[in-house]
């Protein structure tokens, strides 16, 4: 017996538990200090009542055996229409046409960017943005594929753009991204979807954080860019948009037009999918549909500006210091450079003796994102506010 010895390459990630360990160091040396965390990847705001309804709907249906729902309908996955037809409108909005066999539901994106991969050979290259949201690497090292980087870097905002000498087969898109919180515009992603169908290679565009676009440039979803379905596979998810973090659902479309080596990309999805996958719960099922109702919208909608205020108080009080950020606008993320060339962990220090703010060093995400901090607007207003004020007290008088 052989274990899978690819295991053996992944590096350790002590990125969370460092950041977790100093704080807590610094609370015990410290008690009578108050510390804010602008380091939280997770959403706080509670599910929107139009979500809760449905799902205790959904449990009534489950203790009655006129409509106690077992397995979901084999036909799609076991996804109901209900929460289909939704996806379905919800991307009409955007203006794009789906059919429901396009679209996968799942308990979230993490394990569709990782589980996408069994549909690839291992001989495939794979280009991965740096820095990166780790999921991309991690999966790819453990199957043992060669790993290509894109450099995100100040000077192209964090954007990376293909090089026409680089030959990967399959790319990972992110945006809005995590960690930098920058986001492609459609006529950005347009060179990507052209330079991946030159190449015969296949994107999986991360939209996790698409809720957030407010520029009308930036795209929502990748098939707003023409010829998108020919190279591309699309990774959403409920958790940032509606507060499913805990609750687990996402959906993935493999359009049909998708075809490579002669074969349907949709097909051998459906297959991985209906032998190793069994459905996300009613309850979640149903939940997951109202989101996208008018209601649902309306209320998720609340939810939204409220973490979009947070990052516009983070990225005003950063305009006021005059310190260079990407993200902030578009997403939940504010990446912003170490001022006075502090490294990441020099700057986490820094805020967290003289501020008693935590944030996440940017090198924890690759080698791009040395000298780079990651502030998140998942907290309280009020939080946000202190640590703002915090902030711009300690950096104005230093
Ligand atoms: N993709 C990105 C870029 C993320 O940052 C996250 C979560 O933080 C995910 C995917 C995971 O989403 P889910 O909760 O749907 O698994």
């Amino acid at each position: 017996m052989k274990i899978n010895e690819n295991f053996l390459k992944l590096k350790d990630s002590y990125l969370f538990s460092t950041v977790a360990r100093k704080t807590a160091e610094y609370k015990s040396a410290h008690p009578e200090k108050e510390v804010i965390r602008l380091s939280i990847g997770d959403v706080t705001r509670p599910l929107v009542p139009a979500v809760i309804s449905a799902m205790h709907g959904a449990v009534d249906e489950m203790a009655s055996a006129a409509t106690f729902k077992g397995y979901g309908p084999d036909k799609y996955c076991y996804a109901y229409d209900a929460l289909l037809d939704s996806i379905l409108a919800s991307y009409r909005k955007k203006g794009v046409t789906l059919e429901k066999g396009e679209v996968f539901v799942s308990d979230g994106a993490k394990s569709d960017c990782g589980n996408i991969l069994d549909i690839f050979s291992t001989d495939n290259t794979v280009l991965v943005p740096d820095p990166v949201y780790p999921v991309y690497l991690d999966t790819n090292v453990m199957a043992g594929r060669r790993i290509l980087f894109s450099d995100a870097t100040e000077e192209n905002g964090f954007l990376p753009m293909p090089d026409g000498r680089v030959q990967a087969d399959i790319i990972y898109l992110c945006s809005p991204n995590n960690p930098t919180g920058a986001a492609y515009t459609r006529e950005q992603l347009k060179v990507w979807v052209d330079y991946a169908k030159k190449n015969d290679a296949v994107i999986l565009f991360d939209a996790a954080y698409e809720a957030f676009v407010t520029d009308p440039a930036c795209a929502r979803s990748i098939y707003e860019v023409e010829g998108a379905a020919e190279c591309a596979i699309e990774l959403c998810s409920y958790s940032k948009t509606a507060g499913f973090t805990g609750v687990r659902c996402g959906y993935t479309v493999v359009p049909e037009a998708l075809v490579r080596g002669g074969v349907s990309l949709n097909r051998l999805w459906a297959r991985r999918q209906s032998t190793k996958f069994n459905g996300v719960s009613y309850i979640t099922q149903m939940g997951a549909a109202a989101v996208f109702t008018e209601e649902g919208e309306r209320q998720i909608g609340e939810n939204l500006a409220y973490y979009r205020n947070n990052a516009k108080i983070i990225s005003e009080c950063l305009d006021g210091l005059g310190v260079w950020y990407t993200g902030g606008k578009n997403s939940p993320y504010i990446w912003l450079k170490c001022p006075r060339g502090m490294t990441s962990w020099e700057f986490f220090d820094y805020l967290l003796e003289n501020a008693q703010v935590v944030g996440t060093p940017g090198s924890g995400f690759g080698k791009n994102g040395e000298g780079f901090f990651r502030l998140t607007a998942f907290g309280t207003e009020e939080n946000t506010r202190r640590a703002c004020e915090r902030m711009s007290a300690l950096l104005k008088q230093s």
